[in-house]
């Protein structure tokens, strides 16, 4: 679709990005993120994690303990989503932004996709992740059911929600009520959000092509359109490696997920990139 022109001026201020993240991925995955795009944006982007981290603290600006526990859980992973929310809504930002701790961020086009659209109205933008919506029971009493079906954003390929909507979801999102909320439709964090904002509040998920997730085919991002795209991602796919296929500053076994390459292709001035490098 065609770009919109801008309904507001925002900048990188009004957005706050949070990366959701494990104290075993610290090293193995969030390194790579800090060196990256959010060496470029650390004011903005909030780490929620689950385990104490001296050196984490010295790198990044902002890392929150959400002393959440640290299995894979859907328990956990709500728990980690509704301190997410909790301190988006203190922090008095326009624009709340929740990725994984594989997704690359590219700010800039991140935040000229959300200046498109006012934060006071009712915004929720992603990638659906799957090709229908979700079918789900929605526990309304001890033997009372009830069945619900919506659209939600997958977490892996990040998704965006207008600081309007997110006050509108308060009651059922804010201090206990988001891990209430879940247990009521058993399904992870990311389902209970798009439950909420679909199924509870009627608003409809916009979905955008610019957020990618390792669960799609990662190398049909097209070489000439990796700067236009918001999101990326990089792990495994149908039992295979999956990551975005580009030429760049390094080879795929210098940099795997490519996101060295991505990151010297948008910032070429980072002085660890290499000069006169032909994209
Ligand atoms: N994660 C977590 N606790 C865990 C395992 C994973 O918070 O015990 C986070 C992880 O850091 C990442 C997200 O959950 O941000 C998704 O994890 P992963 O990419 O390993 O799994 P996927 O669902 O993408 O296969
Ligand atoms: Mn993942």
């Amino acid at each position: 679709s065609p770009p919109r022109p801008p309904a507001e001026d925002i900048s990188a201020r009004d957005v706050f990005i949070a990366v959701k993240t494990t104290k075993k991925f610290h090293k193995a995955r969030l390194e790579l993120l800090l060196d990256t795009w959010i060496s470029r944006n650390r004011d903005m982007t909030f780490i929620f994690t689950d385990g104490e981290d001296e050196e984490l603290k010295k790198q990044a600006r902002n890392v929150i303990n959400t002393n959440c526990s640290a299995a894979h859980s859907r328990q956990a992973l709500s728990c980690k989503m509704a301190v997410e929310y909790d301190k988006f809504i203190e922090s008095g930002k326009k624009w709340f932004c929740h990725v994984d701790d594989d997704n690359y961020v590219n700010v800039r086009t991140l935040v000229k996709l959300l200046s498109s659209y006012p934060h006071t109205q009712d915004v929720y933008i992603g990638k659906p992740s799957l090709d229908r919506p979700i079918q789900a029971t929605e526990r309304i009493s001890e033997n009372k059911m009830h069945p619900v079906h919506f659209w939600f954003a997958t977490g892996g390929a990040g998704f965006c929600i207008s600081r309007g909507l997110a006050l509108k979801m308060s009651p059922w999102a804010s201090g206990g009520h988001f891990m209430s909320t879940a247990e009521k439709i058993r399904l992870p964090d990311d389902c209970t959000i798009g439950y909420i904002i679909e199924s509870v509040l009627g608003v409809k998920l916009i979905r955008s092509n610019l957020f990618h997730s390792h669960l799609e085919n990662l190398h049909q991002v097209p070489k000439t359109e990796i700067h236009k795209q918001v999101t990326l991602s990089y792990g495994m796919f149908e039992n295979k490696r999956n990551s975005i296929h580009m030429k760049g500053a390094f080879s795929v076994e210098e940099d795997p997920s490519r996101f060295r390459s991505v990151h010297c292709l948008l910032y070429p001035d980072t002085p660890w990139c290499p000069a006169n490098v032909v994209y």
